[in-house]
């Protein structure tokens, strides 16, 4: 069974303010890392346009409307103070919605053991009706909800290790029982959300705060007691993983000192999980991660863990 790693030239044509950190290198800097000759046997798919009915999986269809229809001819258009809109962030934006959901179809149809969505702008942060922190659409979120509507599966677990917390997928499933969120990031940071104390209206919802200056033994310890336990017991028939890559040392965004290795080790921890409660069904999407070289290192340890070494 294979891994498959979805991308497109259009991840490239959102465009961002001069000196935001989210910004195309990002993406030319994951693309070089896994032209490496180990990674000759992904599979390569380009990401299609996510559709507006995938999008309402998770988001009001007007807020969805009212997205498409901010984007500018030209410069920017603000949603808040650090997220805009150029003119090529809509396909940019839809794209990274069809990888997502495209590599759920092809996980969960069995064409594929697994599947990395190289694509940005990020979405972890778009509340249901909110777009904020560099993301507009919650991809890791309608990914989840697509594997239940179209594809049968009960209980979808999702697993965030970006350094910052997922508000949006939190609000999301707050009331979803069928989903499972466990998140590990820094606290106090960017977006303040994340308390463990936020468990969900049916303790869905798993938060583990780290503190600044923390490294491997804190991260892989809260993995190891609080995030896999309730993983394992939820019992999923598909692990989405929201991989952000800004815990790395070399963040600029954030003080957790996370290796590539730390990566590795997480998503060996993950596929394992999935083999042994869903059949190695895992769906990963790229989040944050603004250093380019912890940005591409990392992401070649994740993906090479996908791949099964
Ligand atoms: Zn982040």
């Amino acid at each position: 069974m294979t891994t498959l790693l979805i991308t497109h030239p259009s991840g490239l044509l959102h465009l961002t303010p001069a000196g935001h950190p989210e910004r195309p290198d990002r993406l030319r800097a994951v693309e070089r890392a896994l032209e490496a000759e180990r990674f000759a046997p992904l599979i390569r798919v380009e990401a299609p346009l996510g559709r507006l009915d995938e999008i309402a999986l998770c988001h009001p269809e007007a807020y969805a409307r009212a997205v498409l229809a901010a984007a500018p001819r030209e410069g920017f258009v603000h949603l808040d103070a650090d997220t805009a809109l150029s003119p090529g962030t809509i396909e940019a934006a839809l794209r990274a919605v069809g990888g997502a959901v495209l590599g759920v179809d092809e996980v969960m149809t069995g064409k594929a053991r697994n599947a990395f969505s190289a694509m940005r702008p990020p979405g972890h942060h778009a509340e249901r009706e909110r777009a904020m922190g560099f993301c507009f659409f919650n991809s890791a979120a309608i990914a989840a909800r697509h594997a239940r509507a179209t594809h049968g599966a009960e209980r979808v677990a999702i697993v965030d290790w970006d350094v910052h917390h997922g508000n949006g997928t939190q609000d999301i499933f707050w009331n979803d029982a069928g989903v499972l969120y466990a998140s590990v990031h820094e606290m106090p940071l960017y977006p303040g959300t994340g308390a463990p104390a936020e468990r969900g209206a049916h303790d869905n919802i798993v938060n583990v705060a780290l503190s600044s200056g923390d490294g491997s033994d804190a991260f892989r310890e809260a993995f190891d007691v609080a995030v896999l336990p309730r993983v394992a017991a939820f019992q999923p028939d598909l692990i989405v993983v929201s991989a952000g890559f800004d815990a790395h040392w070399r963040d600029p965004l954030a003080d957790i000192n996370l290796r590539e290795a730390d990566f590795a080790w997480a998503t060996q921890k993950l596929t394992d999980l999935a083999d042994r409660h869903a059949g190695g069904r895992l769906v990963s999407v790229l989040e944050g991660g603004y250093d380019l070289e912890a940005l591409a290192k990392s992401t070649a340890a994740h993906v090479g863990a996908l791949m099964g070494g």
